[in-house]
């Protein structure tokens, strides 16, 4: 495996890998890996005869007030982990390797951006597009590996790839959840034995909005307003950011649940903002 911070090592090795005619599987992470991440690495692994992971904590996704500084490192574990899974390539950069001083280009998504975390979190999702369409230009991926967790990123990821004509392909992978049903994220580590508790009100809501689609209840503002209900008795202390139903592939909140819609929360449990979603039909 090699591990490298420079980026004309990384064009080199997969340069390499792309002349033996080998498929380039690409997964952009910001380390703190746990098994949401590795099923994107075993999904890799399966279809690339050559994967890439990247491990970097984006400084341009984060807002002023964001936790940037106190995001969860720990990269002795990730090259461990990564080893294990038969990685090939890990991309580690350094910060002022992919932002020169005079950094001034950025790539803006500007319609499904306005939805969901676009809305909270402003910048976020330009500072994802930029460092993964730089990630992109230095591996040159045939696919590249995203989970359904950050499904609102995922579909940004494939407009920027459609608009902006990079050739690869983009894969959505399931959301790998703990035995509860808590959706796995690294900012999980920053919960307490109490916070973790409160935490499943994500999971439980959704089910919960789930099981009234099911049952035939299509008023969005009659799931949403139970979804509420249920956090607010199951953890008291959780301050929700949002719940939308959204139309999954505009992200356009929808009034009347018809076909497939994606029920998506935003939920600060103390401190930590966690955030889940469901498709629901
Ligand atoms: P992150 O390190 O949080 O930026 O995540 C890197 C990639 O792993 C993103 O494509 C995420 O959507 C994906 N990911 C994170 N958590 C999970 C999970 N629980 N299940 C599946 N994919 C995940």
């Amino acid at each position: 495996m090699i591990v490298s911070r420079s980026i004309n090592t990384i064009r080199t090795a997969a340069g390499k890998a792309r002349k033996k005619s080998k498929r380039i599987g690409f997964v952009p992470t910001m380390g703190a890996l746990h098994k949401g991440h590795l099923s994107l690495v075993k999904a890799a692994r399966k279809e690339c005869g050559f994967v890439t992971v990247s491990i970097f904590v984006n400084p341009i996704q984060f807002g002023p007030r964001e936790d940037f500084r106190s995001y969860p490192r720990n990269f002795k574990k990730d090259e461990m982990l990564l080893e294990a899974e038969g990685v090939d390539l890990i991309f580690y950069p350094s910060i002022s390797g992919m932002y020169d001083r005079d950094f001034s280009v950025y790539v803006e998504e500007i319609s499904l951006s306005r939805y969901l975390c676009g809305k909270s979190r402003p910048g976020h999702f330009r500072g994802v597009c930029t460092v993964v369409a730089k990630l992109f230009n230095i591996v040159q991926p045939d696919i590249a590996y995203f989970g359904q967790k950050d499904y609102q990123q995922a579909q940004i990821i494939k407009r920027m790839v459609k608009d902006l004509n990079f050739s690869l392909k983009v894969k959505v992978m399931p959301i790998v959840r703990e035995k509860d049903g808590l959706a796995m994220s690294s900012r999980n580590k920053y919960l307490s034995i109490k916070e973790r508790k409160d935490a499943l009100c994500l999971y439980n809501s959704l089910m919960l909005a789930s099981k009234m689609v099911k049952g035939g209840i299509c008023s969005s503002a009659t799931v949403v307003a139970n979804m509420k209900k249920l956090i607010r008795n199951q953890a008291p202390y959780a301050r929700i950011d949002y719940i939308n139903i959204v139309n999954p592939g505009t992200l356009e909140e929808v009034k009347k649940i018809k076909g497939k819609v994606l029920a998506a929360l935003a939920v600060y449990i103390g401190k930590t903002r966690l955030i889940d979603n469901m498709l629901l039909r």
